[in-house]
Order: structure tokens, then C-alpha cells, then sequence
């Protein structure tokens, strides 16, 4: 793979695709993690004089201009960030783009507006994912793919349009990978995983390649309640999949034969309904009970005060840690302990610390932790998982040759 240094960006326009993939609240960027990582490349292509092309996604418009989605604000935070202008172009491969790419001096920035506005960005179809790829690879001469979080999907931008241009990785994308690759490789033990958050079925499948691998997997967030319940418990109105089950129990079969140990709740705090993440209003039902006895009209929403000690305990011994999930729903005070414990018991270990995930990393940020004392926090959930499952990722393929 071509780095940054190999390339000669001097006058040229560098279309540089980031995950700018940032959380908003009415507009306002509640963590800029992601723009703050991928600034070092864009800063050291314009220092180069490169004409700086920036492209991103952000959430998941429908293939049409949506104003929430817009990455506007992002531009000017960007811009704060690198501490130079950067223009913003209303289109991504319109007549604003255009206009503004052709009014790049060498040495300046733009932003172009969501990817994902246009159809052939996510589409399943080749030929209407190559047509995007080639109006994108009009505004270019050279491409660097630095947009890690979003390496494992086959999207135009990520996969087919490097195709078209003399490419490289990103700086950014190329530390993501090596800190991986440390801890696919030659992984100091004990190795141990903490997994949560609330895309249960994204994320089981990363438990099958661990089995090998982790000495200990502790399971916080949505996903404990799919173990619990096919452990024979009941988890009232918590999140659960029931079309896991079969899949959950082979893992702890295959966990006890490999001897790696899993990790469940044993109490966890519920609430009779999701809490409001927005106001904070208080919880007037919060209870801590028992992982074997949740009510059924309750929803378990964190982990309890004995399984924070629990978990704490299996982390301190630890040398090496891959945390992607926030073991509860850490967006509301009262639900944020379990992640906070998590979070400091990482900080208490000796061990090597990464953290993958948008909103586990920005968990680790809101909840006051300082993000430089762990080892590594990754701006990628999905691609970070599936990097560890073994699977081949499009967007890092494309970079290869
Ligand atoms: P990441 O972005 O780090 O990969 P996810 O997107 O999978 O993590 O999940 C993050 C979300 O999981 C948070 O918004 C959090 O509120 C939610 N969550 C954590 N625990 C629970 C739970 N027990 N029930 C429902 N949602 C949960
Ligand atoms: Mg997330």
C-alpha cells in the first residue's frame, strides 16, 4: 500500500474520503473525535500544497438532499480544527462542487456536502456505484482513503473510486490498521474483550474469531440480554433477538471447550421504559436487580453496581483490552455507571487499551475521561469489528497495488 509520502500532491487536487460520520444534536457536533483524526492528513496534503478534496458521509439520508444531514457545520468545525478556511460545496458532484474545487488554490481545503445525498454512493449495484464513482473522479487527480470507520463498506466513494485515481492510505486509516493488527497478531495476555452497545447482531458475529484469540469476553449492553435469555433467563422488555440464541449458546459450548471465559451480568438496572436521553429526566422507577430476576415489564438498561466490581476484576489483571459497546444506555446520568466503571477499570489496568466504536468512543470523551491515557481510540465500530472477524474490507482492498 502507497502512503501519503509517495505520492506527489504539489498543485494537484487530492480527494481526500474521511468518516466525518460525526454525532449531531439540532446541528450543534456533540464530538468532533472524528474530524479532530483525519485533520493531521488533510493539514499535511495542503501543506504540500495539495488542492484538498474532503468527502464524507453522515447518517443515513436516502439517497436525496436531507438539510439534517448536512455536513455544513462539520466544514466549519473543520475549518476551526486546521485552523485555515475550508469552502463548502452544497452538492457533491454538482455544479456547486464544481465551482468550488475549480476555485482551489494549492494549499487550501473544501468540504464536499454528503456523500450519500446521491443514490450510487450505497448502491448494491455495480454499474450505478461505478457511474457516481466516475462524476466523483471528475474533481480529482488523486485519492487517499482515510476514512477508516467506513472501510468495510463497498460504497462508491470507499471502494470504486480508487479504482479510478492513483491512490494511498491516509495516515489515519494506517494507524487504525496497525493497532489492529497488534491485536490479531502477537497479542500480550491476558487478552480480554468488552463488548456492548446496541447492534446485538452486528456484533455477535465478531465472538465466533475471539474464541480463538481473547482469554475472556465480558458482555455489557443490549447484547447480554440475548445471553441471559438463552441462558434461561427471563429479560422482560429488554432488548433481545431471539433468532441468536442457537448462535449464542454454541459460543459459550465453544468457549468452555477453548477455555475462554465469558463474562456475564449478574445484576443490571431497569427501568419500565428507555430513558430520555435528550432532557435527562429522572428515572422515577430505577431499580437494581438480580440478571435472573428482571420483571417483565421492565427493560434492563445497564449493568448493576455487582457486575461493575465483577468486570473490574477481570479487566485488572488484563494486558491487552478491545472495548467496542457502552454496557448501558450511557446517554442518560443514570444509566452511565456501568460504562463509567468499564471505562476506568481500563484505565486502572496495565494493559494495552483500544476502543472501538463512535459511540463507545464518544462515551469514553462525554463522560469526562481523558481519551489520551488509553492506548488507542478507534474512529471505527463496524470496520474495527469486522477487521478483527477475519473479513476482507472493501475500502482497505481498494487501497492495495
Ligand atoms: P458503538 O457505536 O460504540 O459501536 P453501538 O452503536 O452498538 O456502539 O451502541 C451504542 C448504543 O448502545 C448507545 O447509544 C447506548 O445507549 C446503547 N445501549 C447500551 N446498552 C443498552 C441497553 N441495555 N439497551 C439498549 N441500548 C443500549
Ligand atoms: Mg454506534
Amino acid at each position: 500500500m502507497k502512503t501519503i509520502e509517495d505520492l506527489d500532491v504539489a498543485g494537484k487536487r487530492v480527494f481526500v474520503r474521511a468518516d466525518l460520520n460525526v454525532p449531531l444534536s439540532g446541528g450543534t457536533i456533540t464530538d468532533d473525535g472524528r474530524i479532530r483524526a483525519v485533520a493531521p492528513t488533510i493539514a499535511k496534503l495542503a501543506e504540500r500544497g495539495a488542492k484538498v478534496v474532503v468527502a464524507s458521509h453522515l447518517g443515513r439520508p436516502k439517497g436525496e438532499p436531507d438539510p439534517q444531514f448536512s455536513l455544513a457545520p462539520v466544514a466549519a468545525r473543520l475549518g476551526e480544527i486546521l485552523g485555515r478556511p475550508v469552502s463548502f460545496a452544497a452538492d457533491t458532484v454538482g455544479e456547486s462542487a464544481k465551482a468550488t474545487v475549480a476555485a482551489l488554490a494549492d494549499g487550501e481545503v473544501t468540504l464536499l456536502e454528503n456523500l450519500r445525498f446521491n443514490a450510487g454512493e450505497t448502491s448494491k449495484d455495480d454499474a450505478e456505484r461505478g457511474a457516481f464513482a466516475d462524476e466523483l473522479a471528475l474533481l480529482a487527480d488523486l485519492y487517499v482513503g482515510d476514512g477508516f470507520g467506513a472501510v468495510h463498506r463497498k460504497h462508491a466513494s470507499v471502494f470504486d473510486l480508487p479504482a479510478r485515481l492513483p491512490h494511498a492510505v491516509g495516515d489515519l486509516i494506517a494507524t487504525e490498521v496497525g493497532v489492529l493488527k497488534r491485536l490479531t497478531e502477537e497479542v500480550e495476555r491476558p487478552y480480554v474483550v468488552v463488548l456492548g452497545g446496541s447492534k446485538v447482531s452486528d456484533k455477535v458475529g465478531v465472538i465466533d474469531n475471539l474464541l480463538g484469540k481473547a482469554d475472556r469476553i465480558l458482555i455489557g449492553g443490549g447484547m447480554a440480554y440475548t445471553f441471559l435469555y438463552a441462558l434461561g433467563n427471563e429479560v422482560g422488555i429488554s432488548l433481545l433477538q431471539k433468532d441468536q440464541v442457537p448462535v449464542v449458546l454454541d459460543y459459550l459450548k465453544r468457549g468452555e471447550e477453548n477455555g475462554v471465559e465469558f463474562v456475564l451480568p449478574v445484576d443490571v438496572a431497569v427501568s419500565a421504559k428507555f430513558p430520555d436521553t435528550k432532557t435527562h429526566a429522572p428515572v422515577e422507577d430505577f431499580a437494581i436487580v438480580a440478571a435472573s430476576e428482571i420483571p417483565e415489564d421492565k427493560e434492563g438498561l445497564d449493568i448493576g453496581p455487582k457486575t461493575r466490581e465483577l468486570f473490574a476484576a477481570k479487566l485488572a489483571d488484563a494486558r491487552t483490552v478491545f472495548w467496542n459497546g457502552p454496557v448501558g444506555v450511557f446517554e442518560h446520568p443514570t444509566f452511565a455507571e456501568g460504562t463509567k466503571a468499564v471505562a476506568q477499570a481500563l484505565l486502572d489496568s496495565d494493559a494495552f487499551t483500544v476502543v472501538g466504536g463512535g459511540d463507545s468512543a464518544a462515551a469514553v470523551r462525554i463522560l469526562g475521561f481523558d481519551e489520551t491515557e488509553f492506548g488507542h481510540i478507534s474512529t471505527g465500530g463496524g470496520a474495527s469489528l469486522e477487521y478483527l472477524e477475519g473479513k476482507t474490507l472493501p475500502g482497505l482492498a481498494a487501497l492495495e497495488g
